[in-house]
């Protein structure tokens, strides 16, 4: 692709391009793969446990492996579903820092959270929250940007990126030049 066919205010082309459906995909298989054997990591664990220390009762292995087997299944497929969503588009309406605690009381240790409200075109708020290390969407996006998430990935896209010096890579989530086309960290096309 070159530099021209890639304005720097619209929607990228990446999203849809063979390239980048392909990583989709390899993406999906292997976190996939990665579900199944978490999945069944627990049963099997704890039937090799109850089967050879004496300190578990094979029956309690077996119910916790199987209870703990079906919990992974069950936030995985949840995961999953979420892949699944539509795209949507919004704009950013709102940018707060609050300050929580780890526990309910006031005195416990603190931390701060960066979250971003953006109302879609279906008149949905959605919302994205981060802590301290994890506010790079918070630094990325100001009111008024209008962005689209793409839900295979996971991430923001911005509409118009022509003031930006950095981009994220959609695949990813790490911090490019903007005059970067791939990324420096996992070599995809970034979106733009
Ligand atoms: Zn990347």
């Amino acid at each position: 692709m070159h530099e021209e066919e890639r304005p720097l205010v619209g929607w990228s082309r990446v999203a849809d391009s063979p390239e980048m459906l392909e990583t989709i995909k390899k993406n999906k298989r292997s976190s996939l793969g990665l579900a199944l054997v978490l999945t069944l990591l627990f049963p099997i664990g704890f039937l090799v446990a109850g089967l050879f220390s004496d300190e578990m009762p094979l029956n309690e292995a077996i119910i916790i492996g199987a209870v703990l087997g079906l919990l992974v299944l069950i936030i995985n497929l949840w995961r999953f579903a979420n892949m699944k969503q539509r795209a949507w588009n919004g704009v950013v309406v709102k940018k707060l820092e609050k300050r929580r605690y780890e526990n309910n009381e006031n005195t416990s240790p603190s931390y701060m959270e960066y979250i971003v409200l953006i109302k879609t075109d279906r008149g949905k708020t959605k919302r994205i929250a981060g802590r301290k290390w994890d506010r790079d969407m918070y630094d990325y996006l100001d009111i008024g940007d209008r962005v689209r998430y793409h839900p295979a990935l996971a991430t923001i896209e911005k509409y118009d990126k022509s003031k930006d010096e950095v981009i994220y890579c959609n695949v990813c989530r790490r911090r490019n030049p903007i005059g970067n086309d791939r990324c420096e960290h996992c070599k995809n096309l970034l979106f733009k």
